[in-house]
Protein backbone atom coordinates (compact mmCIF):
# COMPACT_ATOMS: atom_id res chain seq x y z
CA UNK A 1 0.00 0.00 0.00
CA UNK A 2 1.59 3.19 -1.34
CA UNK A 3 1.31 5.89 1.64
CA UNK A 4 -1.51 8.96 0.33
CA UNK A 5 0.92 11.97 0.90
CA UNK A 6 -0.84 15.53 0.99
CA UNK A 7 1.14 18.77 0.53
CA UNK A 8 -0.21 22.15 1.87
CA UNK A 9 1.73 24.70 -0.11
CA UNK A 10 3.18 22.59 -3.14
CA UNK A 11 4.56 25.27 -5.57
CA UNK A 12 7.35 26.32 -2.79
CA UNK A 13 10.51 25.36 -2.54
CA UNK A 14 9.85 22.74 0.07
CA UNK A 15 6.84 21.76 -1.73
CA UNK A 16 8.44 21.26 -5.14
CA UNK A 17 10.97 19.07 -3.30
CA UNK A 18 8.63 16.90 -1.66
CA UNK A 19 7.31 15.89 -4.77
CA UNK A 20 10.66 15.24 -6.12
CA UNK A 21 11.22 13.03 -3.22
CA UNK A 22 7.63 11.35 -4.37
CA UNK A 23 8.59 10.97 -7.59
CA UNK A 24 11.48 8.90 -6.92
CA UNK A 25 9.77 6.81 -4.63
CA UNK A 26 6.74 6.53 -6.87
CA UNK A 27 6.59 2.84 -5.30
CA UNK A 28 5.67 3.85 -2.06
CA UNK A 29 4.31 6.94 -1.87
CA UNK A 30 1.13 8.99 -3.66
CA UNK A 31 0.14 12.45 -3.75
CA UNK A 32 -3.31 12.91 -2.66
CA UNK A 33 -3.73 16.31 -2.80
CA UNK A 34 -1.99 19.63 -3.29
CA UNK A 35 -2.59 23.42 -2.59
CA UNK A 36 -0.79 26.85 -4.05
CA UNK A 37 -1.57 29.98 -2.98
CA UNK A 38 -1.68 31.59 -5.88
CA UNK A 39 0.88 30.00 -8.71
CA UNK A 40 -1.60 28.47 -10.73
CA UNK A 41 1.07 27.36 -13.63
CA UNK A 42 2.89 25.22 -11.39
CA UNK A 43 0.09 24.21 -9.44
CA UNK A 44 -1.17 22.94 -12.90
CA UNK A 45 1.64 21.38 -14.24
CA UNK A 46 2.30 19.64 -10.99
CA UNK A 47 -1.53 18.01 -10.80
CA UNK A 48 -1.02 16.95 -14.84
CA UNK A 49 2.20 15.46 -13.89
CA UNK A 50 0.98 13.58 -10.09
CA UNK A 51 -2.71 13.19 -10.91
CA UNK A 52 -3.64 14.05 -7.19
CA UNK A 53 -7.31 13.23 -6.45
CA UNK A 54 -7.78 16.96 -5.58
CA UNK A 55 -5.61 20.45 -5.77
CA UNK A 56 -6.89 23.23 -4.44
CA UNK A 57 -5.79 27.15 -4.59
CA UNK A 58 -6.34 29.50 -2.28
CA UNK A 59 -6.35 32.38 -4.56
CA UNK A 60 -10.19 31.84 -6.28
CA UNK A 61 -9.71 33.97 -9.33
CA UNK A 62 -7.32 30.93 -10.63
CA UNK A 63 -9.97 28.20 -10.00
CA UNK A 64 -11.15 28.77 -13.94
CA UNK A 65 -7.30 29.20 -15.03
CA UNK A 66 -6.45 25.12 -13.72
CA UNK A 67 -10.03 24.33 -14.48
CA UNK A 68 -9.32 24.67 -18.29
CA UNK A 69 -4.87 23.39 -17.95
CA UNK A 70 -6.23 20.35 -15.96
CA UNK A 71 -8.94 17.66 -16.26
CA UNK A 72 -11.53 18.18 -13.95
CA UNK A 73 -12.58 14.41 -14.77
CA UNK A 74 -9.06 13.08 -12.73
CA UNK A 75 -8.71 16.16 -10.24
CA UNK A 76 -11.22 17.59 -7.90
CA UNK A 77 -10.54 21.67 -7.97
CA UNK A 78 -11.31 24.10 -5.55
CA UNK A 79 -10.57 27.38 -4.27
CA UNK A 80 -10.44 29.65 -1.29
CA UNK A 81 -8.75 29.05 2.12
CA UNK A 82 -11.85 26.79 3.70
CA UNK A 83 -10.77 24.43 0.68
CA UNK A 84 -7.50 23.93 1.89
CA UNK A 85 -8.30 23.41 4.97
CA UNK A 86 -10.67 20.48 3.65
CA UNK A 87 -7.81 19.23 2.13
CA UNK A 88 -5.74 19.32 4.88
CA UNK A 89 -8.08 17.52 6.86
CA UNK A 90 -8.54 14.87 4.01
CA UNK A 91 -9.64 11.22 5.57
CA UNK A 92 -7.87 8.95 3.63
CA UNK A 93 -4.69 10.98 3.98
CA UNK A 94 -1.48 9.67 5.77
CA UNK A 95 0.59 12.25 5.63
CA UNK A 96 0.17 15.97 5.24
CA UNK A 97 2.87 17.74 4.40
CA UNK A 98 2.47 21.20 5.63
CA UNK A 99 5.20 23.55 3.23
CA UNK A 100 3.55 27.00 3.56
CA UNK A 101 5.19 30.13 4.38
CA UNK A 102 3.82 32.54 6.69
CA UNK A 103 1.17 32.06 9.42
CA UNK A 104 -1.18 30.68 6.80
CA UNK A 105 0.48 27.08 7.65
CA UNK A 106 -1.40 27.30 10.78
CA UNK A 107 -5.35 26.26 10.68
CA UNK A 108 -4.04 23.00 7.86
CA UNK A 109 -1.75 22.01 10.54
CA UNK A 110 -4.36 22.18 13.48
CA UNK A 111 -6.86 20.79 11.23
CA UNK A 112 -4.79 17.55 10.08
CA UNK A 113 -3.58 17.15 13.76
CA UNK A 114 -7.41 17.68 14.66
CA UNK A 115 -8.06 14.42 12.51
CA UNK A 116 -4.45 12.17 14.02
CA UNK A 117 -2.73 12.97 11.10
CA UNK A 118 0.86 13.07 10.98
CA UNK A 119 2.18 16.25 9.60
CA UNK A 120 5.61 16.69 8.38
CA UNK A 121 6.05 20.09 9.51
CA UNK A 122 7.96 22.87 7.16
CA UNK A 123 6.54 25.71 8.36
CA UNK A 124 7.95 27.44 11.54
CA UNK A 125 4.93 30.22 11.95
CA UNK A 126 2.91 27.51 12.99
CA UNK A 127 4.83 26.69 16.21
CA UNK A 128 5.98 30.31 16.74
CA UNK A 129 2.33 31.49 16.99
CA UNK A 130 0.09 28.90 17.84
CA UNK A 131 2.36 26.53 20.00
CA UNK A 132 0.04 26.37 23.30
CA UNK A 133 -2.42 25.48 20.89
CA UNK A 134 -0.77 22.47 18.68
CA UNK A 135 -0.01 21.40 21.97
CA UNK A 136 -3.13 20.76 23.27
CA UNK A 137 -4.46 18.89 20.10
CA UNK A 138 -1.47 16.62 20.35
CA UNK A 139 -2.10 15.92 23.93
CA UNK A 140 -5.90 14.94 23.16
CA UNK A 141 -5.10 13.39 19.51
CA UNK A 142 -3.06 10.82 17.79
CA UNK A 143 -1.45 12.86 15.30
CA UNK A 144 2.35 14.06 15.76
CA UNK A 145 4.57 16.30 14.21
CA UNK A 146 7.68 15.47 12.37
CA UNK A 147 9.99 17.96 11.85
CA UNK A 148 11.48 18.97 8.20
CA UNK A 149 13.65 21.66 9.10
CA UNK A 150 17.17 20.89 8.75
CA UNK A 151 17.91 21.73 12.34
CA UNK A 152 14.77 20.04 13.83
CA UNK A 153 15.42 17.39 11.65
CA UNK A 154 18.45 16.54 12.77
CA UNK A 155 17.95 17.11 16.47
CA UNK A 156 15.09 14.45 16.52
CA UNK A 157 17.29 11.80 14.16
CA UNK A 158 19.57 12.58 17.27
CA UNK A 159 16.93 11.50 20.04
CA UNK A 160 15.98 8.17 18.47
CA UNK A 161 16.01 5.65 20.62
CA UNK A 162 17.16 8.24 23.30
CA UNK A 163 15.03 9.45 26.43
CA UNK A 164 14.49 13.25 26.64
CA UNK A 165 15.54 13.36 30.50
CA UNK A 166 19.17 12.95 29.12
CA UNK A 167 19.86 16.29 26.50
CA UNK A 168 22.19 18.33 28.38
CA UNK A 169 21.39 20.81 25.36
CA UNK A 170 20.49 21.35 22.07
CA UNK A 171 22.78 23.45 19.81
CA UNK A 172 21.24 24.41 16.37
CA UNK A 173 23.66 25.14 13.69
CA UNK A 174 23.28 28.23 11.91
CA UNK A 175 25.09 29.51 8.04
CA UNK A 176 25.38 32.68 9.40
CA UNK A 177 23.43 33.75 6.19
CA UNK A 178 24.45 36.77 3.34
CA UNK A 179 25.95 38.60 5.99
CA UNK A 180 28.13 36.59 8.10
CA UNK A 181 31.71 38.36 6.65
CA UNK A 182 29.94 41.80 6.39
CA UNK A 183 30.79 44.39 8.82
CA UNK A 184 28.26 46.55 10.80
CA UNK A 185 28.11 49.59 7.92
CA UNK A 186 28.06 47.23 5.42
CA UNK A 187 25.28 45.56 6.58
CA UNK A 188 23.28 48.85 7.06
CA UNK A 189 23.06 49.57 3.53
CA UNK A 190 22.52 46.61 2.14
CA UNK A 191 20.16 46.15 -0.31
CA UNK A 192 17.08 42.82 -0.57
CA UNK A 193 19.30 41.46 -3.80
CA UNK A 194 22.66 41.42 -1.23
CA UNK A 195 20.83 39.66 1.18
CA UNK A 196 19.25 36.73 -1.35
CA UNK A 197 22.65 35.19 -2.12
CA UNK A 198 22.56 32.78 0.60
CA UNK A 199 26.12 30.66 0.47
CA UNK A 200 24.89 27.46 1.08
CA UNK A 201 20.74 26.80 1.00
CA UNK A 202 19.03 27.37 -1.75
CA UNK A 203 14.90 28.35 -0.20
CA UNK A 204 12.40 31.44 -0.49
CA UNK A 205 12.81 34.94 -0.66
CA UNK A 206 11.42 35.33 2.93
CA UNK A 207 13.85 32.43 4.49
CA UNK A 208 16.44 33.51 3.10
CA UNK A 209 16.07 37.02 4.27
CA UNK A 210 15.23 35.87 7.51
CA UNK A 211 18.45 33.73 7.29
CA UNK A 212 20.56 37.37 6.96
CA UNK A 213 18.93 38.92 9.85
CA UNK A 214 19.21 35.64 12.02
CA UNK A 215 15.31 36.32 12.54
CA UNK A 216 15.50 32.25 10.68
CA UNK A 217 17.37 30.75 13.47
CA UNK A 218 15.35 32.72 16.10
CA UNK A 219 12.38 31.24 15.09
CA UNK A 220 14.38 27.61 14.78
CA UNK A 221 15.13 28.41 18.75
CA UNK A 222 11.51 29.21 19.91
CA UNK A 223 10.57 25.56 17.24
CA UNK A 224 13.09 23.61 19.29
CA UNK A 225 12.17 24.74 22.55
CA UNK A 226 8.68 23.61 21.50
CA UNK A 227 9.52 20.53 19.61
CA UNK A 228 11.86 18.88 22.08
CA UNK A 229 10.96 20.53 25.50
CA UNK A 230 14.32 22.25 26.37
CA UNK A 231 14.12 25.21 28.15
CA UNK A 232 16.03 28.55 26.29
CA UNK A 233 18.90 28.14 28.82
CA UNK A 234 19.46 25.27 27.46
CA UNK A 235 19.86 25.78 23.35
CA UNK A 236 22.00 27.36 21.76
CA UNK A 237 23.32 28.96 18.74
CA UNK A 238 26.29 27.73 16.69
CA UNK A 239 27.33 29.75 13.31
CA UNK A 240 28.50 26.51 11.08
CA UNK A 241 29.40 28.21 7.43
CA UNK A 242 29.76 24.62 5.63
CA UNK A 243 25.89 23.81 6.47
CA UNK A 244 26.75 20.03 6.84
CA UNK A 245 26.19 19.60 10.67
CA UNK A 246 22.72 20.21 11.32
CA UNK A 247 22.72 20.21 14.82
CA UNK A 248 23.89 18.91 17.93
CA UNK A 249 22.53 17.28 21.02
CA UNK A 250 24.60 17.33 23.80
CA UNK A 251 23.82 14.76 26.35
CA UNK A 252 24.06 15.00 30.03
CA UNK A 253 27.21 12.47 30.22
CA UNK A 254 28.97 14.88 28.08
CA UNK A 255 28.47 12.69 25.07
CA UNK A 256 27.31 14.95 21.65
CA UNK A 257 25.58 13.69 19.05
CA UNK A 258 25.04 15.64 15.63
CA UNK A 259 23.70 14.90 11.78
CA UNK A 260 25.37 15.19 9.11
CA UNK A 261 24.68 15.90 5.54
CA UNK A 262 25.74 17.52 2.34
CA UNK A 263 22.90 20.71 2.28
CA UNK A 264 19.96 19.16 0.57
CA UNK A 265 16.30 19.58 1.78
CA UNK A 266 15.30 16.72 0.10
CA UNK A 267 16.85 14.28 3.07
CA UNK A 268 15.14 15.81 6.21
CA UNK A 269 11.80 16.02 3.41
CA UNK A 270 12.81 12.19 2.76
CA UNK A 271 13.23 11.29 6.58
CA UNK A 272 10.10 13.02 7.44
CA UNK A 273 7.89 10.71 4.78
CA UNK A 274 9.76 7.71 5.68
CA UNK A 275 10.38 7.87 9.23
CA UNK A 276 11.11 5.64 11.25
CA UNK A 277 12.21 3.70 8.05
CA UNK A 278 15.13 4.93 5.87
CA UNK A 279 14.85 5.18 2.30
CA UNK A 280 17.89 4.32 -0.38
CA UNK A 281 18.19 7.62 -2.57
CA UNK A 282 21.23 8.64 -3.72
CA UNK A 283 21.05 12.48 -3.65
CA UNK A 284 24.15 13.27 -2.36
CA UNK A 285 28.00 11.42 -1.93
CA UNK A 286 29.36 12.30 1.37
CA UNK A 287 32.79 12.18 1.05
CA UNK A 288 34.27 14.07 4.22
CA UNK A 289 37.64 14.97 2.29
CA UNK A 290 36.62 17.16 -0.09
CA UNK A 291 33.86 18.61 2.54
CA UNK A 292 37.43 19.70 4.10
CA UNK A 293 37.48 21.59 7.22
CA UNK A 294 33.84 22.08 9.27
CA UNK A 295 33.95 25.06 11.76
CA UNK A 296 31.82 26.68 14.04
CA UNK A 297 31.65 30.25 15.98
CA UNK A 298 29.99 32.17 17.90
CA UNK A 299 26.83 34.62 16.77
CA UNK A 300 27.44 38.01 16.86
CA UNK A 301 24.51 39.10 18.79
CA UNK A 302 25.29 42.98 18.19
CA UNK A 303 25.33 42.76 14.37
CA UNK A 304 22.87 40.71 14.06
CA UNK A 305 20.55 41.60 17.04
CA UNK A 306 17.14 39.66 15.50
CA UNK A 307 18.39 36.42 17.43
CA UNK A 308 18.53 37.61 20.48
CA UNK A 309 15.38 39.06 20.28
CA UNK A 310 13.88 35.78 19.43
CA UNK A 311 15.37 34.29 22.71
CA UNK A 312 13.42 37.30 24.78
CA UNK A 313 10.55 36.92 23.25
CA UNK A 314 10.31 32.96 23.34
CA UNK A 315 11.08 33.14 26.95
CA UNK A 316 8.56 36.01 27.60
CA UNK A 317 5.78 33.81 25.50
CA UNK A 318 1.90 34.33 25.79
CA UNK A 319 1.42 36.71 22.09
CA UNK A 320 4.70 38.15 21.68
CA UNK A 321 5.79 35.52 19.17
CA UNK A 322 2.65 36.07 17.44
CA UNK A 323 3.56 39.81 17.13
CA UNK A 324 7.35 38.84 16.42
CA UNK A 325 5.78 36.57 13.47
CA UNK A 326 3.77 39.25 12.22
CA UNK A 327 5.92 42.28 11.90
CA UNK A 328 8.65 39.77 10.68
CA UNK A 329 6.17 38.87 7.72
CA UNK A 330 5.57 42.83 7.14
CA UNK A 331 9.24 43.79 7.90
CA UNK A 332 10.77 41.50 5.25
CA UNK A 333 7.95 42.01 2.55
CA UNK A 334 9.20 45.91 2.98
CA UNK A 335 12.98 45.11 2.84
CA UNK A 336 12.76 43.06 -0.53
CA UNK A 337 10.89 45.93 -2.18
CA UNK A 338 13.61 48.04 -1.37
CA UNK A 339 10.92 50.18 1.49
CA UNK A 340 13.41 49.92 4.74
CA UNK A 341 16.80 49.25 5.43
CA UNK A 342 18.22 46.17 6.63
CA UNK A 343 18.51 46.89 10.62
CA UNK A 344 15.37 48.73 10.37
CA UNK A 345 13.88 45.24 10.77
CA UNK A 346 15.07 44.93 13.90
CA UNK A 347 14.42 48.20 14.86
CA UNK A 348 10.81 48.19 14.19
CA UNK A 349 10.33 45.08 15.21
CA UNK A 350 11.78 45.57 18.86
CA UNK A 351 9.21 48.76 18.77
CA UNK A 352 6.49 47.10 18.80
CA UNK A 353 7.31 44.01 20.61
CA UNK A 354 7.78 46.71 23.51
CA UNK A 355 4.38 48.29 22.88
CA UNK A 356 2.33 45.20 22.89
CA UNK A 357 0.18 44.14 26.02
CA UNK A 358 0.45 40.39 25.74
CA UNK A 359 -2.69 38.02 26.05
CA UNK A 360 -2.52 34.39 27.11
CA UNK A 361 -3.53 32.79 23.66
CA UNK A 362 -6.10 30.61 24.13
CA UNK A 363 -7.83 30.49 20.26
CA UNK A 364 -7.16 30.92 17.08
CA UNK A 365 -9.06 34.12 17.46
CA UNK A 366 -6.76 35.49 20.09
CA UNK A 367 -3.83 34.69 17.18
CA UNK A 368 -5.82 36.23 14.33
CA UNK A 369 -6.44 39.38 16.51
CA UNK A 370 -3.40 40.01 17.91
CA UNK A 371 -1.64 39.21 14.12
CA UNK A 372 -3.53 41.76 12.59
CA UNK A 373 -2.95 44.45 15.33
CA UNK A 374 1.05 43.74 14.91
CA UNK A 375 0.66 44.07 11.25
CA UNK A 376 -1.34 46.53 11.07
CA UNK A 377 1.31 48.44 13.82
CA UNK A 378 4.32 47.94 11.58
CA UNK A 379 2.48 49.25 8.19
CA UNK A 380 2.19 52.31 9.89
CA UNK A 381 5.63 52.83 11.62
CA UNK A 382 7.19 51.63 7.71
CA UNK A 383 4.85 54.42 6.84
CA UNK A 384 5.92 56.90 9.32
CA UNK A 385 9.60 56.72 8.68
CA UNK A 386 9.04 56.87 5.13
CA UNK A 387 7.65 60.66 5.39
MG1 LIG B 1 16.53 25.60 9.08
Amino acid sequence: MKKKVVIIGSTGSIGRQTLEVINKHNDKYQVLAITADKNFELLAHQINSFNPEYAAIKNTHFIENLNILCNPQKTKISGGENALLDIAGLEQADIVVVATIGISGLMPTLKALEKGKIVALANKETLITGGTLVAEILKAKSGRIIPVDSEHSAIFQCLNGESPNYIDKIILTSSGGAFRNKNHAEIEHAKAIDALKHPTWNMGEKVTIDSATLMNKGFEVIEANFLFNVPYKDIQVTIHPQSVVHSFVVFKDSSVKAQLSLPDMRIPIQYALSYPERLVSNWQGFIPSKIGSLTFEEPDFEKFPCLKLCYDVGKAGKSYPVVLNAADEVLVDAFLKDKIMFYDIYNIMSNIIERHSPIEIMNIGDITEVDRWAKKETEDLILRKKI
